[in-house]
């Protein structure tokens, strides 16, 4: 999907001229800083000096206490307290199984805003297959045959001896012979000679991820664009998505969705709207039909 912002709406914005902060690091702001101030003409204060690796490493150095959505929110705070703003904006992946089979790597980007004169927050989302692997191995052909599916060296690696947990970490290798290198240093510091390696999950070190975070970037914008038009404050989207769009050759319901229900989290008003798409389902959704 190309997102194109809406000029009109950038400037009619509540966010329009107004100060917003990002904390952030591993290049994050170069994907969001843009998209943000082309769709509300607004100016991203890039909070820099605080080091959000306190929160939590993917490398396990430093593990997670919040959870996902409770990490950008501490984020956002912190960045706000910072340039002392009343507007914040922070974000939080996570890598994982994907949340259907649970056999795909998965990666879940997430984006709030937080909203200190409405009292409100909005949140950004977007996921999708991720890319986060590792190996084990002794066999420094079996190591290059890793790098090179990983998408390495745009894709960057991690490397250390023995197992996950090693804090002899060596990580910012950018290309093939520092690569083979730092594969020989963590074989020499394993007893046995074995080696783990992983993909890096910093966004800078990470194209996919950095991908998935623009997406959930203009998720946030587009709620951050649309507006209650109950009490007109930002934030109204959808909370709830009603599945049962009718088989077009039985007349059961399938898992397609018909309706989406939006709520504007300050004043409570609702609105349920059915979907345009067809009324009835293509049977090939259908669990009676095509089981
Ligand atoms: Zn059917
Ligand atoms: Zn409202």
């Amino acid at each position: 999907m190309i997102f194109e912002p809406d000029h009109n709406l950038a400037s009619a914005s509540c966010y329009a001229n107004r100060c917003i902060s990002l904390l952030t690091q591993h290049g994050k702001e170069k994907v969001m800083v843009p998209l943000l101030e082309q769709a509300f003409a607004c100016q991203v204060v890039h909070v820099q000096g605080y080091d959000t690796d306190q929160l939590g490493t993917f490398t396990r150095e430093i593990p997670r206490i919040d959870n996902q959505i409770g990490t950008a929110r501490n984020k956002a705070r912190i960045g706000m307290r910072l340039a002392g703003v009343s507007l914040g904006i922070a974000s939080e992946g996570a890598f994982g199984p994907d949340p259907f089979m649970g056999i795909m790597p998965w990666n879940r980007e997430l984006i709030v805003l937080i909203d200190d004169e409405e009292q409100i927050e909005i949140v950004g989302e977007a996921q999708g297959p991720g890319n986060h692997r590792h190996l084990l191995t002794s066999d420094w052909s079996e190591a290059l045959r890793f790098a090179e599916t990983a998408g390495f060296p745009e894709q960057r690696l991690i490397i250390r001896p023995d197992n996950e947990y090693d804090t002899r970490i060596q990580k910012d290798i950018s290309e093939f012979h520092l690569y083979e290198k730092a594969f020989l240093t963590a074989a020499g510091h394993s007893r046995k000679g074995q080696v783990f390696i992983e993909t890096d999950g910093r966004a800078h070190a990470n194209p996919l991820r950095m991908k998935m975070i623009s997406k959930a970037a203009q998720d946030v914008i587009k709620k951050m664009q649309s507006r209650c038009p109950a009490c007109g404050v930002p934030g109204f989207s959808v909370v709830q998505r009603f599945p049962g769009l009718p088989c077009m050759d039985c007349g059961r319901p399938t898992r397609l969705i018909h309706a989406e229900l939006s709520l504007c989290q300050k004043c409570g008003e609702h609105k349920k709207q059915e979907l345009v798409y067809g009324e009835l389902a293509d049977p090939m959704y259908c669990d009676f039909c095509n089981p």
